[in-house]
């Protein structure tokens, strides 16, 4: 079975299949970086990575691009009262949101600025004003002509017959009575960061750093193009505007929309006091690995309410697939396998496959690996379960966890850095009793480990090996990577 998805064009689910051959060429929409990522952004993020991961699984090349916007509205008013210049203020919070996606288990897209292609914007410009899609206004600033794009509106279903042709728009976000001319290049006001250019000095409009950075990487048409629902209109329709009155042919043929994230059943907002980053979570105490779990457990196009409960339940699943996965792999079961397991582990793999083809439903997905682990597990407790049958049923494991990466054993590390981010930023007051114990808990048995590994090295000395063997298989046992270096033992959680 293909992957089917949703196209938000078509309002329909369809077969995805690339333009070309094996390879799909996809582009999301990234963070604009002027403050730390919430738990809406990364439920938008996730999904997007989750999608280009299960591409990959199913024998695909992906090309998958992102855009980092370094300079829009936001960022110049925020650098303004900041006192520092544009570059600076962008430099943190592009460092804050790379540190963040690692650490919710992102794979590294391949990233593009929007500052870093001023020069091609500019020309894009010039272009769509020598096909007289664009004007120059007086004071310098360049507008796309919507009525010179008949197809405006058709991914967003607006009709804007009613609109008056030549009214206009600046600011980058909007709503739909404000269907006008929008903005493709600002003239500078007085204090704002400006690029000198052939069409005169300015800065581009956020809309067209997306047409001109996802074209330049990926090709005038692509293959899909993503971001949470709220940039169907007007980022996608503008985005759209732009390149296909340009070019003549679609820009995208997919496009894929996360459904906006609830926070305890209401619109996450500052006001409300309902409103999280990934690293108020974890100053909370909660484990990245249990975040990630509960952002993909709901499919992206249904409404997902984050709550804390819920946050609670994803850390008790990811721990119950660790256990699985600890007991199969220190396993002291008799020789021989099970055709019931071994078709277990098979039917198992398959149902993952068929509920992700089916437009990603992920919780179908984690489903079907539940009632793997649950099976697998009475199996075992009645001494059914043979040693050749933790094979396939890890391997099934690992699929699942290529797709949905919840189980890498390094949530102490991330929280500990976060931790230390707090303390360095003088955050201290946040960090609650809950990450406190489980970074001391960690350094505690960091030091426990760095014993056990005294011991051992001092019985290899005494060429007593028996003991060191047994130390050793211990720590490796309980996770613990040992390296002989030149330099003496070194060591490593795995
Ligand atoms: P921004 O940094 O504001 O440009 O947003 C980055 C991405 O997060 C975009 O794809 C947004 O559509 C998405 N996003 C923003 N808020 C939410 C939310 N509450 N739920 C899901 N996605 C969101
Ligand atoms: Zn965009």
């Amino acid at each position: 079975m293909a992957l089917r998805l949703h196209n938000t064009m078509s309002s329909q689910v369809e077969e995805f299949r690339p333009l070309r051959d094996n390879e799909v060429r996809m582009y999301a929409c990234g963070p604009t970086v002027y403050d730390y990522g919430h738990i809406g952004n990364f439920r938008t993020f996730i999904a997007v990575d989750l999608l280009q991961r299960f591409l990959r699984q199913s024998g695909y090349k992906v090309r998958y691009v992102m855009n980092i916007t370094d300079v829009d509205d936001r960022i110049i008013h925020n650098a303004a009262r900041d006192e520092v210049s544009v570059q600076q203020y962008t430099a943190k919070y592009e460092k804050v949101f790379l540190e963040d996606t690692a650490m919710i288990g992102i794979e590294r897209p391949h990233l593009v600025r929007a500052t870093e292609h001023i020069p091609q914007m500019a020309e894009f410009v010039a272009r769509l004003v020598e096909k007289k899609i664009a004007y120059r206004a007086d004071d310098g600033s360049y507008y796309f002509r919507i009525a010179s794009f008949p197809a405006y509106g058709k991914l967003s279903k607006k009709d804007f017959s009613g609109m008056i042709d030549g009214a206009r728009v600046d600011v980058d976000e909007y709503d739909k009575d404000s269907a006008r001319d929008f903005a493709l290049w600002k003239a500078p006001k007085p204090g704002e960061a400006s690029w000198d250019t052939p069409i005169g000095p300015g800065r581009p409009g956020w809309h067209l750093e997306c047409s001109v950075m996802s074209m330049e990487e990926l090709g005038e048409s692509f293959d899909l193009h993503a971001g949470g629902e709220d940039l169907v209109f007007p980022h996608h329709e503008n985005e759209i505007a732009q390149s296909e009155s340009l070019t003549g042919k679609t820009f995208a043929r997919f496009w894929f929309h996360v459904r906006f994230l609830l926070v305890e059943g209401e619109k996450m907002s500052k006001r409300l006091g309902n409103f999280y980053t990934l690293r108020d979570l974890v100053l909370k105490g909660h484990k990245p690995s249990s975040i990630r779990y509960l952002l993909t457990s709901v499919p992206y196009r249904n409404q997902l309410n984050f709550t804390f409960d819920g946050l609670k339940q994803a850390a008790v699943s990811v721990e119950r697939l660790c256990n699985f996965r600890e007991r199969l792999s220190a396993g002291n079961f008799p020789a021989g396998s099970t055709p019931e397991m071994q078709s277990l582990a098979g039917e198992s793999v398959e149902r993952m496959k068929a509920a992700l083809d089916d437009d990603l439903n992920t919780a179908q997905a984690q489903a079907a690996i539940f009632e793997m682990v649950r099976r697998a597990n009475s199996a075992i407790d009645s001494g059914q379960l043979k040693a050749g049958d933790a094979a396939p049923l890890l391997a099934a494991l690992d699929r699942f966890d290529e797709v949905f990466a919840v189980l890498n054993d390094d949530d102490a590390a991330k929280m500990k850095a976060v931790f230390q981010w707090a303390l360095a930023e003088g955050r201290e007051k946040e960090i609650s009793t809950e990450l406190r114990d489980q970074v001391q808990a960690d350094q505690t048995s960091n030091v426990a480990i760095e014993g056990k590994i005294a011991e051992m090295e001092a019985a290899r000395k005494a060429r007593n090996f028996a003991v060191s063997d047994a130390l050793r298989t211990e720590l490796v046992s309980a996770g613990v990577i040992i390296e002989n270096t030149k330099d003496g033992v070194r060591w490593r959680r795995k």
